[in-house]
Parts: C-alpha cells; sequence; structure tokens
C-alpha cells in the first residue's frame, strides 16, 4: 500500500508516452502545440488604418487638408498623397506609403472636402498598422508547449496557419467488470445495477479533451476479461479497468493484467474513497485498475487519471489544488487520506452529505473534493482546509 503522495509520483514517473499529430484549427481546442509555430506571412500584410478618420502626413498636421481620396476595409487604392492632402480611411483600411499618421475623424473639423485637425495628442505613426506588426514573417510566431485556447486559435487563424502539429489525446479503452452490471436503457434483473462507470468515466474523458474511447464489458471471469485487456492494450494508449480490482473471490483484474505482462507499479493507496487502486504499464501503454464503486472510481479519476492524461497530452494540470475555509467538523481516523464531496463557494467549503463511495447523489452536486491529510484525526469548522477543485 502506498501513499498518495507515492502513488502520484509514481504515475508521473511512468505515464509520460506522448504522440503528436497533425489537426486543423477547429479539432486543436484545448490541445498543446507540439512545435514552433513560424510564420508565413506579414501580419498585417499591408499598412492599415485603425480608426475611421483621415490619413495624413504628419509634418503636415498644423494645415488645412483637401481629402482627395477614400480607402475602405478590403478595397485597393493607387491614390498617392501629396503635401497638403488627408484621405479619408476607415478602420482596417490599407493606407498610402506616404501616410504616416491616422487622425480620428472625431478629432477633425470638416468643411467639405477640406479638414482642420483638432487632436492635441496627435502623435507621428498614430492609429497606423504597420505591416507585420503582429506577426512577422519567418519568426516565431506561437512557442511549443503553448495550450490552444479559443484566443490562441484565434490567433493562428488570423495569421493564416491552418494546421498545426499538436500532443494528441492518448487512444482510451474502458473495461468495467461485473456479472452484475446492466446496460442503462434496459430493464433491470434482481440483483443487477446499472452501469454508470462507463457513462461517467467517458464524459470525464471528453470533458478532458479525449473524443474516441473504447467501452468493454468483461463478465467476472478471468479467461473472458484476460481476452478482452489484451485487445484492449494493443490498441490503447491508456486502459481503465473498472471493478474487480479489490481482493473478493471474484477481482480478476490485477491477475488478469499480470497474465497479460502489465508492470504492476501499485496496488492499493491509503486514501478513502479509493484504496484498492492499481496502476501498472505494458511498454508505453498505462493502466488503472479503478474500484468498482463508482464515487470511489471518479475520485481515483480526478486523482490519478487525469493528471496522466494531462501529462500524454503535455499541458498544465487540469485540475486545480486550492485552500478553502472548512464550515463544519469533519472527523476521521488517522491512516487514510480523505477526499470528501463538497461544495465550494467565496473561500468556504461545506462538505456534503452521502459520503458513501457506492453513492454519486452528491458528487452530482459537488464542485471540489476536500482534502483530509492521512495522518489527521479530522478537521473543525474555521479550518483553512485543502480543496481539489473539480474540472
Ligand atoms: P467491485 O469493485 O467489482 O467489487 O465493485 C464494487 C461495487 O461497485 C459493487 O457494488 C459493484 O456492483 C459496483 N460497480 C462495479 N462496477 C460498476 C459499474 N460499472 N457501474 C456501477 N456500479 C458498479
Ligand atoms: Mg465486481
Amino acid at each position: 500500500m502506498v501513499s498518495v503522495s507515492e502513488a502520484k509520483a509514481i504515475i508521473k514517473k511512468h505515464a509520460h508516452f506522448v504522440r503528436t499529430g497533425i489537426k486543423t484549427l477547429s479539432e486543436s481546442l484545448g490541445y498543446t502545440v507540439a512545435e514552433q509555430i513560424i510564420s508565413k506571412y506579414d501580419i498585417p500584410g499591408f499598412r492599415q488604418s485603425s480608426m475611421d478618420g483621415y490619413a495624413l502626413k504628419f509634418e503636415d498636421h498644423n494645415n488645412r487638408l483637401e481629402i482627395v481620396g477614400e480607402m475602405r476595409a478590403g478595397k485597393q487604392s493607387d491614390v498617392t498623397l501629396l503635401s497638403g492632402q488627408a484621405m479619408r480611411v476607415f478602420t482596417g483600411a490599407p493606407i498610402p506609403t506616404a501616410v504616416d499618421t491616422v487622425v480620428m475623424q472625431e478629432r477633425v473639423y470638416r468643411e467639405g472636402d477640406w479638414i482642420t485637425v483638432a487632436d492635441e495628442q496627435l502623435t507621428l505613426g498614430m492609429h497606423v498598422r504597420e505591416k507585420g506588426s503582429e506577426a512577422t514573417k519567418g519568426t516565431l510566431a506561437l512557442a511549443q508547449g503553448t495550450v490552444l485556447t479559443p484566443a490562441a486559435l484565434g490567433f493562428l487563424a488570423g495569421i493564416g496557419c491552418e494546421k498545426l502539429l499538436i500532443f494528441e489525446p492518448p487512444k482510451v479503452a474502458i473495461i468495467v467488470t461485473g456479472d452484475e452490471l446492466q446496460e442503462v436503457g434496459q430493464p433491470l434483473s434482481f440483483g443487477q445495477v446499472y452501469d454508470s462507470n462507463s457513462i461517467q468515466l467517458r464524459a470525464a474523458l471528453q470533458k478532458a479533451g479525449i473524443e474516441t474511447v473504447q467501452v468493454f464489458h468483461a463478465t467476472d471471469d478471468p479467461a473472458a476479461l484476460e481476452k478482452i485487456l489484451g485487445q484492449a492494450l494493443l490498441a490503447s494508449d491508456l486502459v481503465l479497468l473498472v471493478g474487480g480490482v479489490s481482493v473478493g473471490d471474484y477481482d480478476f483484474v490485477v491477475q488478469s493484467a499480470l497474465a497479460q505482462s502489465v508492470r504492476p507499479h501499485f496496488h492499493k493507496v491509503k486514501q478513502k474513497p479509493g484504496k484498492p487502486l492499481f496502476f501498472g504499464t505494458k511498454d508505453e501503454t498505462v493502466v488503472f485498475g479503478l474500484p468498482g464503486n463508482p464515487s470511489s472510481a471518479l475520485t481515483c479519476f480526478y486523482l490519478y487519471v487525469l493528471p496522466a492524461i494531462d501529462r500524454m497530452m503535455q499541458r498544465a494540470d487540469s485540475v486545480c489544488y486550492s485552500k478553502a475555509v472548512t464550515t463544519v467538523d469533519y472527523p476521521k481516523n488517522s491512516g487514510l487520506t480523505h477526499f470528501i464531496k463538497a461544495h465550494l463557494m467565496d473561500g468556504k467549503v461545506l462538505p456534503l452529505h452521502a459520503q458513501e463511495s457506492y453513492r454519486l447523489q452528491s458528487y452530482a452536486q459537488a464542485n471540489c473534493l476536500l482534502v483530509i491529510p492521512e495522518e489527521s484525526t479530522g478537521i473543525v469548522a474555521g479550518e483553512e482546509v485543502q480543496v481539489i477543485v473539480l474540472p
């Protein structure tokens, strides 16, 4: 049995496999860039006005100027500007080479085709977007390791980058185990339970940016489980076995994993819920044996599986650790780290009812897990505690 921090360190050491692939911008949200992105173009590709106003030569701004033409966004014009002249321009419009400054339309007096500038703050180069000021051809536009947020994708689109190399999400297989499992939508016979784990884990994976997940159901039969695990190991980078990882007579996950040459790194963690957790690897494939109780399975997902996925996708941790003040006492025995389903608001954290690991009712309302350390004998109201903010 290992401690929570030991378990985390072991996973960190072994879950490092990364794969890169080319994606289009619309497929890339949330992924991390796996290359240095060099701009192919000067962006903007031409000098443009950043205001609706008048383009002029700064040295002329104290003179009355004649408007000799107009430039609109998206249009071309070959007007050249002479001394004493100005040009009507609009935001985004190309401006003539001779122009060095744009004055806002609110800051001029206009009489017919003539303007007088009334802008005390006008400076040379004002309201002119220089060619290549957003991105310069041949230079670094976005560094490897940047996470593709909506803004990053917008930036890349703006500089004409259509496809890019990203760190791909791992291919995941979920194997739920248990003779008692029934698919939601089917009637329940006596003794059966609905398989909630594959639904919640798939959803959690989807939220983590993983769309392609294979789900298998294995009965409590070592031969059947081994066969399915063998297939899953071949096709996946990450295998989540669920249930059957404890010490019952029908818990075959660990023995099946060993039979499939999975190298065990630990089995059992000093925590509640989620004590039976198993972790192993086969070559580059990472294997978790999650406890079958749905609440335990999900807690282990947030604590261990998600950080492993984050590593494999070369991004920062999706789960965020923070501090809060508990509003109630919560006694416990020392020996295990407790992860309490809780609700966090305005820096205060309230443990929820229904902490039993077979229940998900309060998990459905939780937005964090309150952490009570292994050695602690409980917390008292008003005490500062650690919380894990759920993604
Ligand atoms: P196990 O870890 O196989 O001993 O299962 C522990 C508890 O979790 C049992 O009550 C199982 O019926 C339940 N369980 C196991 N797998 C699932 C699942 N996929 N969905 C819902 N409950 C499950
Ligand atoms: Mg079972």
